[in-house]
């Protein structure tokens, strides 16, 4: 495995947008399988986005199937959340930042879209925890982090205790 490291805020790479993956070669499989192996070596992480470890591709990893039962592990490439409904405000971490969880106002329900690693088109509803995890890392993408989505710096942000 290469060296990956996460990058954490105020990182400048973190707020840019990833470009859309082109094409799934043994290479890109390769770094999928180590995004996995880093998402998994975080404890309790459930989500990964791919400019977390400096990789500006539109690919992000959910696994909430220790959480909730049911679930399996999704690898999206492209992801397009096409619908949100039922927006509450949810708390909220990120391997990013590392040293705060937050209040973040996010859709319960989504329908999203996305490639798999065999460029089929993919398309479901979810809520919940997978729901704010998709839009949490989509938004990774993006370049946006949760901090970017607090009402309030001093209000809803929460500094984790050590
Ligand atoms: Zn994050």
């Amino acid at each position: 495995m290469k060296p990956y490291h996460i990058y954490t805020y105020p990182d400048p790479i973190l707020k840019k947008i990833s470009e859309p993956v082109q094409r799934i070669d043994a290479e890109f499989r390769t770094f999928i399988k180590d995004l996995d192996e880093i998402m998994h070596q975080q404890p309790g992480g459930i989500g990964i986005a791919a400019p977390q470890v400096g990789v500006l591709k539109c690919v992000i990893i959910i696994d909430v199937s220790r959480k909730i039962q049911g679930k399996a592990q999704l690898v999206m490439i492209n992801p397009v959340i096409t619908a949100e409904s039922d927006f509450r405000i949810f708390r909220e971490g990120c391997m990013s930042i590392p040293d705060f969880t937050a209040n973040v106002r996010r859709a319960n329900t989504i329908k999203v879209e996305w490639f798999d690693l065999d460029m089929k088109v993919n398309r479901i509803e979810t809520d919940g925890l997978e729901a704010v995890c998709i839009q949490h890392e989509v938004d990774h993408l993006n370049g946006i982090l949760f901090l970017d989505r607090v009402s309030s710096l001093k209000i809803d942000v929460f500094r984790r205790k050590k």
